[in-house]
């Protein structure tokens, strides 16, 4: 699979590149482990680890989550989409172990926060673009869960924003459900928007010249 636009030079610079994990939790992944299956998308695990394989790439390794109260708007029960998922300081809420392992201390943003507001993008919600912007960040790469929602929201947002923004695709996964675009329409919904789509592979092969000349 080649999703990378040939010319595009996804050479980095780590001092101004900030690599982000959107919703990598574990209420968002399959599984029976306590936390995990709550809302899964399918494979969703599978997200992490190429994810934190790239955290040298940046000098901040961000994540965005929902932390919802156990009554929120978008459950179900309340009258919305989704089953009940990702309630703060519930083990569904956890990061991932791998992208736990990876964050930096400090940069863990979550949305949905209260009953009755939701948002799926971190940047519509937190002072995330600020805090960036503060660390001299202006790229971002960017994966996690689930494409066609929270990470189209938030790359849509983070070029709102001004940052550069380059999708990895092997680090997100979707969900199928009514009135969704799918994981390719997404991204093609992303790269229509001015994102770059690649995978982690040819990301760590462009910043790995020895690498690359292997290649
Ligand atoms: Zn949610």
């Amino acid at each position: 699979m080649r999703t990378a636009n040939p010319a595009v030079d996804l050479r980095v610079n780590p001092s101004i590149t900030a690599v982000g994990a959107v919703d990598a939790q574990k209420g968002f992944m399959p599984g029976t482990l306590p936390g995990f299956g709550e809302l899964p998308a399918p494979e969703g695990d599978q997200v992490a680890a190429p994810l934190a394989a790239l955290a040298g790439l940046g000098n901040v390794f961000f994540a965005t989550g929902d932390g919802h109260t156990a009554q929120h708007m978008s459950f179900t029960e309340q009258g919305g989409p989704w089953p009940a998922h990702c309630v703060l300081d519930s083990a569904g809420a956890e990061l991932h172990p791998l992208i736990a392992n990876a964050l930096t201390p400090g940069w863990m943003f979550y949305k949905g926060t209260t009953d009755d507001v939701d948002a799926y993008s971190a940047f519509e919600v937190t002072d995330l673009a600020a805090r960036l912007r503060a660390a001299g960040v202006r790229v971002l790469i960017i994966g996690g869960l689930v494409t066609n929602v929270c990470v189209l929201a938030t790359v849509l947002d983070a070029l709102r924003e001004g940052f550069v923004v380059i999708v990895v695709a092997d680090a997100c996964r979707g969900i199928q459900a009514p009135g969704l675009p799918s994981h390719q329409e997404a991204l093609e919904q992303m790269r229509q928007a001015g994102a770059v789509t690649t995978t982690s592979t040819e990301l760590l092969i462009a910043n790995a010249p020895e690498l690359a000349v292997a290649a």
